[in-house]
């Protein structure tokens, strides 16, 4: 029988498919029993009154002597043109013809499909594809037959019953690659389970069991055959909320995302216009350990009506909401979209904006009427948000700073940034913020000591990125953020004596503390008496971009040059130290001032959690001291 040649620009997109647009051979399963899908709804919709979804079905049967695997359905079938048109021509897809043929009256509709290469992925795993097919309503049957690229032949055949028959001849085992693997039980339970789970119409195989012998004794067993459905049909999400039992959430939630208990919040919902779609979303009980390092995969599972597309879909959901687990489900996406194009989709665009509205909605909310879920949450997920909110420059200022919550000194809990500025004193200028590595080593600086005194809240930040996050920041609702270790101008509400008390023990002092700037040379930038502090000596401030937990952060990081602050030496003048400090001075003792300057100088950072640029000298200048 004389071979037909496949159209020519299909001879060569046949061989790019096989070749490149697949990559994931396990694909094809997923095609072929789409199409098996696509058949039997056009038999349901465009058959005879009266048929039944119940009537309908797909048969997986592998055959692992004859090295096959059939695909039947009882769908509506091809005649002889049909199937040379279909299958014989890529990229001319019969669903599309057919969808655009029913483009209106019918809106329960949804064929799968809109790019024409589907079928061809069976050539990844076979090298001859035989299809047998029998129309619906008509005596003949005719069979297909193709090796690939090099043309298909037709022919009359026999089958029992209307649908199709795809029977895959499949490729020997190579060295690479197993492909016996395709004609086994667990493995083709797994591929229906992944990707074609939610088709709805059953898909059957028959199966091997084993159950106590009858008769028998108490240890035996016999196997026996039995038809199985493998997917679960109905999916989830194209469920009635309603309709579903909590337990069903989180019975998907463990086996499909790997959860452990419950979800902190499930995410239901669907969007009908431009963009329609079905969204269940996850916002998990805890991170993934690997969560906040590189080999973190975010993304959504993408399905288009029912089939999965895309396990991880990253382009779904923004980094700073990485965490998000769940499901997205469009009838308006191809089935054969591929990474790169997917990107591009105005489709997928819109989904992942509403996507992200809802989900910051839905955290806001949790914020507002469950504020102890949300501090659970935010323990474990915060820094992603304040992440997203730094790598965008401040960008996402109006989307993210809300969702923010920082340590507070006066609640000891956390807090929003919109209390904080609710509790402000009437002519507090600041938001007043702290950096350490603990809360209680930061409630024990220094230089919040006369704040709290003064009744000032503190927002402690113990997260290396909250330094740089705040001065990208900058200000909240027109409240510039102030860390107490800037140097200068607090802005602390001061009485007319303090201050000129202030001024004037400056100005007494200048000698001396220009002597002490002199003597620890480049390592501050001046020395200064000190406007915050109260029960301690001393205390490092900072002008200048660079803050002293920045640059901890940034010294720790393998970088050739090192940053280094501006840092200021604040001496506090009510401290019996100060007057040691002044009759040493007064007496012209410049050896015994050097080791106190230096003796200060350390201390400060010590206190500052800073290493000692000389530990030796330091223990040295103590040991004097007790003697
Ligand atoms: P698509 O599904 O996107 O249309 P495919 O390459 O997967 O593209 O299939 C090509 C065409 O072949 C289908 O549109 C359909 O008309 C026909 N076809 C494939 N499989 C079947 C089947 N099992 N029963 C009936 N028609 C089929
Ligand atoms: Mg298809």
């Amino acid at each position: 029988m004389a071979k037909k040649q496949f159209k020519a620009e299909s001879k060569k997109l046949l061989d790019m498919m096989i070749n490149s647009i697949y990559t994931n051979k396990d694909i094809f399963l997923r095609e072929l029993i789409s199409n098996a899908s696509d058949a039997i709804d056009k038999l349901y919709y465009e058959g005879p009154e009266g048929m039944s979804r119940d009537d309908f079905y797909i048969a997986i049967e592998p055959d692992l002597e004859e090295r096959t695997l059939s695909i039947i359905d009882n769908g509506i079938g091809m005649t002889k043109e049909e199937l040379e048109q279909n299958l014989g021509t890529i990229a001319k897809s019969g669903s599309l013809e057919f969808k655009k043929s029913l483009e209106e009256g019918a809106d329960d509709i949804d064929i799968i499909g809109q790019f024409g290469v589907g079928f061809y992925s069976a050539f990844m795993v076979a090298d001859k594809v035989t299809v047998v097919s029998r129309k619906f309503g008509q005596e003949e049957c005719w069979q297909w037959e193709s090796e690939g690229a090099d043309g298909y032949t037709v022919f009359e055949s026999a089958m029992v019953g209307h649908g199709t028959r795809i029977i895959l001849h499949m490729k020997n085992n190579t060295e690479d690659f197993n492909y016996d693997d395709y004609m086994m039980e667990y493995k083709i339970r797994a591929l229906v389970k992944k990707y074609s789970d939610y088709i709805r119409y059953p898909i059957q195989m028959e199966v091997t069991k084993t159950r106590p012998k009858e008769g028998g004794e108490d240890n035996e067993y016999e196997s026996y055959t039995d038809i199985e459905t493998l997917n679960s049909m109905v999916p989830l999400w194209k469920k009635k909320k309603s309709e579903i039992k909590p337990e069903e959430y989180t019975s998907l939630y463990q086996t499909k995302f790997y959860g452990q208990g419950e979800p902190l919040r499930t995410i239901h919902y669907s969007v009908e216009g431009v963009s329609s779609f079905s969204a269940l979303l996850f916002i998990p009980e805890r991170p993934p350990f690997n969560y906040f390092t590189p080999d973190y995969e975010k993304g959504l599972q993408l399905y288009s009506n029912g089939v999965l597309i895309m396990d991880k879909c990253a382009d779904l959901i923004p980094d700073y909401f990485g965490f998000v687990r769940g499901i997205v489900d469009s009838d308006d996406l191809a089935l054969n979209i591929s990474r790169e194009t997917l990107q591009k989709d105005r489709q997928v665009k819109n989904i992942a904006k509403n996507i992200e509205k809802k989900v910051r909605n839905e955290l806001m909310n949790m914020l507002e009427k469950d504020r102890e879920t949300y501090e659970e949450f935010f323990t474990k997920f915060g820094l992603s948000i304040k992440f997203g909110l730094y790598n965008s420059f401040g960008q996402l200022k109006d989307e993210l700073a809300d969702l923010i919550l920082f340590y507070s000194s006066s609640e000891k809990k956390l807090v929003t940034l919109k209390e904080y500025i609710s509790r402000m004193k009437d002519d507090q200028k600041y938001i007043y913020y702290a950096t350490g590595k603990y809360y209680d080593q930061i409630e024990n600086l220094p230089q919040v000591e006369m704040l709290l005194d003064k009744e000032y809240e503190i927002l402690y930040m113990t997260d290396d990125v909250d330094d740089f996050l705040i001065r990208i920041l900058k200000n909240y609702d027109d409240k510039e953020f102030k860390s107490v270790s800037t140097g200068g101008d607090l802005g602390i509400e001061e009485s007319e004596e303090e201050k000129k008390e202030m001024t004037q023990k400056e100005e007494e002092s200048r000698d001396m503390l220009d002597k002490m700037r002199g003597m620890l040379g480049d390592r501050v930038k001046d020395v200064r008496i000190s406007n915050r502090l109260k029960s301690n000596p001393v205390c490092l401030t900072v002008e200048g971009d660079v803050s002293l937990e920045m640059e901890k952060v940034m010294n720790s990081m393998p970088v050739k040059d090192k940053v280094k602050s501006e840092r200021i030496l604040e001496i506090n003048s009510s401290h019996p130290v100060f007057e040691s400090l002044k009759k040493t001075f007064d007496a012209g003792d410049d050896e015994k001032l050097r080791v106190y300057t230096s003796l200060l100088y350390d201390q400060a950072l010590i206190i500052e959690g800073l290493p000692l640029e000389d530990p030796v000298a330091f223990s040295k200048h103590v040991s004097e001291l007790m003697n």
